[in-house]
């Protein structure tokens, strides 16, 4: 980003993002994770992190909400880390699904009953499953230290209170994950309801909108500590993360982000989206009001206008 651009930003993000927090009536917290609907439905926070060690942030960035989808895209790294392309790849498909993030329909289409990609719900969970770890405990803590090092914060933790109105109500997921294990993509040693409880662990990791830009910024850097310059993640596995995003990221609306703000992105359903700049900055925002594809509408309303503003798609 050029000087006179960071100087834009900094006097107009503020401005920005109030008007992006009027799209926010339109849509409203997520409820099906009982836990989730207590969120302000009108707030709306941005971090932004370059990788000459800039920091902006305006509005709610200070909000903590629950990672949930947005794990999905650093548990998958693990499991590359874990087990390499082969291995995952025996385990989840590579093609996007315009589908709910929680379809069950396509799962039974990619051959021989594997998920489509590894961020949809079912695919998500296979990925669960290749975490390594003795115990269900152990696999949640390689799980939480790489979570610590991709934001630089030792006490990084998960939400008790989202973990249990989750696991609790979690009636889909826990059929996708059957479902799975029928297939034979959970296997023989796989305990359907350990797999389950580490999938819900890592979905209610908290975090605000820095520790997402963090995260961000590490890919957008290929893989690198954006204050150390070691190389935290290899490089094929964030390029594989980052396509993913690109393609499957947003759910059922990738193909719309993908043209209207044309960056690798990720989104959860408590109103996350962490995204970046190739090789300049990463990005975090929290607006928990979703719209009826399952993503922030002021998140993503805010994120437009900056691509739009800076020229930022990558097409
Ligand atoms: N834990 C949530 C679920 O499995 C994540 C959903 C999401 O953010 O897309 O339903």
């Amino acid at each position: 980003m050029t000087p006179s651009d960071w100087d834009r930003l900094t006097d107009q993000l503020p401005a920005w993002l109030e008007s992006s927090r009027k799209e926010s009536h339109k849509g409203r917290p997520a409820s099906y994770i009982p836990e989730l609907a207590h969120a302000q439905g009108d707030a709306l926070g941005i971090v932004l992190l370059t990788g000459e060690g800039k920091e902006i942030s305006a509005g709610d960035a200070g909000l903590t909400f629950t990672m949930q989808s947005i794990s999905k895209v650093f548990t998958l790294m693990l499991a590359l880390i874990d087990h390499g392309e082969e291995g995952v790849f025996r385990k989840v498909g590579m093609e996007p699904t315009g589908d709910d993030f929680n379809s069950m329909l396509k799962l039974e289409l990619v051959e021989p009953g594997i998920p489509f990609n590894p961020l949809i719900n079912a695919g998500a969970i296979a990925i669960s499953s290749l975490i390594r770890g003795d115990r269900p405990a152990e696999k949640v803590e390689r799980i939480l230290s790489f979570f610590r090092l991709l934001t630089g914060d030792p006490n990084l933790a998960y939400n008790e209170a989202v973990y249990h109105s989750e696991s609790a109500t979690a009636h889909r997921n826990r059929s996708l994950a059957y479902f799975l294990k029928d297939n034979r993509v959970l296997e023989e040693a796989d305990d359907v309801e350990e797999v389950l409880d580490v999938y819900f662990k890592h979905c209610s990791v908290d975090v605000n909108c820095r520790h997402l830009a963090r995260m961000a910024l590490v890919l957008a850097l290929n893989g690198k500590d954006p204050d150390s310059g070691a190389l935290l993640v290899p490089r094929r596995y964030v390029q594989i993360a980052k396509t993913f995003m690109l393609s499957c990221g947003m759910y059922n609306a990738s193909g719309e982000f993908a043209l209207q703000v044309g960056l690798p992105a990720k989104s959860g359903v408590a109103g996350g989206i962490l995204t970046l700049v190739p090789g300049q900055c990463g990005i975090g925002v929290v607006g928990p009001a979703l719209n009826d594809k399952g993503n922030s509408i002021a998140g993503v309303h805010l994120l437009r206008t900056l691509s739009e503003t800076f020229d930022w798609s990558m097409f």
